[in-house]
């Protein structure tokens, strides 16, 4: 689970931070960094920008079209799926767990 460490952060763990750089993936020589308030095309997108002014190879990291209301409401539906899930394991496990229960009981009543 990635509760914890940076309970306040909503972001995942392994995300890249502002000012984090990595090898240019067009270039191969530069690097890029990474902001994640850079403007494009009229929005404010996380983007990773190469430094050399030939090549400016960007590559923006959120999926294009999605705003953070619209990924937060994703992570909330996501996490109502998480819950129902482990419901239903609770459930499966508990009655699992009674059959056993009434096995080991028939057991010890049926004479030897
Ligand atoms: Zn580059």
């Amino acid at each position: 689970m990635r509760a914890g460490l940076r309970s306040h952060d909503r972001r995942g763990v392994g995300r890249p931070q502002n000012g984090d750089t990595r090898l240019c993936a067009k270039c191969g020589t530069a690097t890029c960094e990474f902001n994640d308030h850079y403007r494009f095309e009229g929005h404010i997108v996380p983007a990773w920008i190469c430094d050399a002014p030939q090549c400016r190879f960007r590559e923006v990291v959120r999926r294009s079209g999605t705003s953070a209301v619209e990924d937060s409401r994703k992570a909330l539906r996501d996490s109502r799926e998480v819950r129902a899930q482990a419901r239903r394991r609770m459930m499966k496990s508990s009655a699992r767990n009674e059959r056993t229960r009434s096995r080991v009981a028939k057991a010890a009543r049926t004479p030897k």
